[in-house]
């Protein structure tokens, strides 16, 4: 079947001109990548989110199962709202060998190279099979690849390995800190301030957690160093506070939001464990003597897994041959690859643009980086057939 044969700039011009902010629909998007792969005789899988205004894309070129590699990116954007932008944002503009535009670099360069070698890929025979993985909501805590992952080995194939391609320069990332996130809250009892006696003060108790988590803090930077990291620990921080009601009154209610920023392997159960056990043994007593009713929830919030993959597998000697590079790197971004990795499917980080470009006004990629990714799929796709 003969389709469409674009370039990776024009793919990437086609791409940015979808808005897909990602408060916003993916779905002409997604349609346009569902119709592009058709013309190239490659039928593709919608794994829609649950309002149906999303869709995440699953296709496979090669021999259908399990196995194979995927190349993963994700289709919305960051919003241009308040950016100072020299013209549309949406219209691919090209000056001095870059093309700028919202998206370029964060990701869709990466999806316009997949897209742009699918002919090359129909063409070869290929023995390993090659998916094309595209998500939505990443930019707001990489919600929508999780349905799609939850259905790997399920009714789609479970990809060995996959390459996240999200702006590294084409390095070959092989590790990123993830951010693990909680929402705390401590109910106590209300009473006129002149009567303290008779009240729980909430805001008092969360005070002691905070402590708690502040040794928990001061141990991390010893327990969890990673010289491969900037800073070169997990951190743990307090990231929101609200509480209380009026100068004059006990504050019967406080909330306050903390994450960690972990390294792989972290075990943040284990943080979530002591901080609950302080709770139930250094707060509730006092606090249920005066106010039976009084209690402090402490819930997960969105988080996204760190990702780390050992050093010794295949995916990770793959992808430096693929790339040209001989040394891996760790960043402090967090991306995709350690949910795809935590679902068994070995992950490494490599795409074109620099991160320094993401999210900004004004948002670039160098068409060499485009050059480069196409080698790097050219080479993946030697591999693939041999
Ligand atoms: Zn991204």
């Amino acid at each position: 079947m003969d389709g469409p044969i674009y370039t990776p700039e024009e793919l990437l011009t086609r791409l940015v001109a979808f808005d897909t902010t990602s408060h916003k629909s993916n779905l002409e998007l997604i349609a346009f990548v569902e119709d592009f792969l058709l013309q190239h005789g490659v039928l593709s899988t919608r794994v829609p989110s649950e309002d149906g205004e999303k869709a995440s894309l699953f296709a496979t070129i090669g021999p259908a199962g399990d196995g194979g590699i995927a190349l993963s990116g994700h289709t919305d954007v960051v919003p241009v709202d308040g950016q100072a932008w020299d013209g549309n944002p949406f219209l691919v503009r090209e000056a001095d060998g870059r093309l700028y535009g919202r998206g370029t670099c964060d990701m869709k360069g990466f999806l316009a190279c997949v897209l742009a070698c699918v002919p090359a890929f129909k063409r070869r025979r290929l023995k390993t099979p090659i998916h094309v993985v595209f998500s939505y909501d990443e930019e707001i805590g990489c919600i929508g690849v999780r349905p799609m992952v939850a259905q790997f080995g399920k009714s789609l194939p479970k990809p060995r390995f996959v390459v996240v391609g999200e702006p590294t320069s084409m390095q070959v990332v092989d590790a990123h800190k993830g951010p693990i996130r909680w929402q705390v809250d401590v109910t106590g009892r209300a009473a006129h301030s002149s009567m303290a006696h008779l009240g729980v003060n909430a805001i008092s108790y969360a005070t002691r957690l905070i402590a708690e988590l502040e040794r928990i803090e001061a141990e991390l930077r010893v327990s969890s160093r990673s010289d491969r990291f900037e800073p070169a620990y997990a951190t743990l921080q307090v990231t929101r506070i609200d509480g209380g009601t009026a100068s004059n009154i006990i504050p019967v209610a406080c909330r306050f939001g903390f994450e960690v920023r972990a390294v792989p392997g972290l075990d943040t159960d284990a943080i979530e464990r002591r901080l609950i056990s302080f709770a139930n043994t250094a707060c509730l007593p006092d606090m249920q003597r005066i106010a039976p009713e009084a209690e402090i929830c402490i819930a997960r919030a969105n988080s996204v897994p760190p990702f780390g993959v050992d050093t010794a597998s295949e995916i990770v000697a793959l992808a430096l041959k693929f790339a040209g590079q001989n040394s891996t790197h760790a960043v402090s971004y967090a991306t995709e690859a350690g949910i795809f990795q935590d679902a068994g499917s070995a992950s490494i980080v490599c795409g074109p643009g620099d991160i320094a470009q993401a999210h900004t006004a004004n948002e670039w990629i160098a068409s060499i980086e485009l050059a480069k990714c196409m080698a790097f799929l050219g080479r993946l796709a030697d591999w693939a057939e041999s």
